[in-house]
């Protein structure tokens, strides 16, 4: 079903199925993308629903996390997550007062904070987990097209810098099961604001057809993105699962909207025990 991964091994705790990045666990960070099994959720049957209260129930939500973080062993850790909003807004998680607090809107976290684990919720967009080897400083993005184009990752690793001194050559980072260029088209404006505002945007096109709509490559653009910002290019572990090719493990917003039922939110999570 998958090709080899070098960098990355789905793990199976129960029902519960988790795609980790073992660079990042052998430097003593938990980390996970979420698969759509094993869950309490009719997005269909027993779906693995990790998104918002606002399309599912509170109470299927709160279970299928609690099932998530008991398969990786982590349900004692605090989650975090962001109200996301397709926005460069990075929010810095300083004390456990505001790890505790509802979730504060925007689309990257931040944290230097021991047992809190930074969530980021997907369904075609791309999660990137960063971590800062030095300062075990941690944090999510959550990269859709807008966030991309806007620079969400860059953004984010300016906070860890500011936030917690991290130096970028000391980031590791990982990057999520999403659309993949294979299928993500986009119209013409789309490439066009790209253009606009990245040099390497012809870099990322592939499939160009004459009413002006082509195939983006979002993981290359945040990729380098990365590398603008200091990280070094062999410390990036992209999993490289396309979420529509692969929407049998993973939610597809493009995949599945339209259906009567609304569409399932993976999620991506990083922190440290310790
Ligand atoms: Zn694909």
């Amino acid at each position: 079903m998958i090709r080899n991964m070098q960098s990355f091994q789905l793990r199976t705790n129960g029902e519960i199925e988790s795609l980790i990045c073992l660079p990042l666990e052998d430097l003593c960070f938990t980390n996970a993308f979420s698969t759509r099994g094993g869950g309490v959720s009719p997005l269909p049957a027993a779906s693995l629903n990790l998104g918002n209260f606002s399309e599912d129930s509170r109470e299927n939500i709160l279970e299928n996390r609690h099932r998530f973080l008991t398969g990786l062993g982590v349900a004692d850790m605090t989650l975090v997550t962001a109200r996301q909003i397709h926005s460069t807004l990075v929010q810095s998680i300083i004390d456990h007062e505001d790890a505790l607090s509802e979730p504060r809107e925007g689309d990257a976290l931040a944290t230097g904070l021991p047992q809190t684990l930074l969530g980021v919720q997907t369904a075609d967009c791309l999660p990137i987990l960063l971590a800062d080897r030095q300062s075990g400083a941690v944090a999510v993005a959550h990269a859709g097209w807008r966030g991309t184009l806007g620079g969400i990752v860059s953004r984010t690793v300016e906070t860890m810098q500011q936030c917690f001194q991290t130096n970028p050559s000391e980031i590791v980072a990982a990057l999520g099961p999403a659309i993949g260029s294979c299928c993500f088209e986009v119209g013409p404006e789309v490439i066009a604001a790209f253009r606009q505002q990245w040099d390497f945007t012809d870099r990322l096109l592939s499939h160009s057809q004459p009413d002006g709509k082509g195939h983006l490559d979002i993981n290359l653009a945040n990729r380098l993105q990365l590398l603008a910002a200091g990280l070094r290019d062999e410390a990036i572990f992209d999993c490289k699962l396309c979420t529509v090719c692969h929407n049998d493990l993973f939610f597809s917003y493009r995949r599945e909207k339209g259906s009567i039922r609304p569409v399932g939110r993976s999620m991506g999570v990083i922190g440290r025990a310790a």
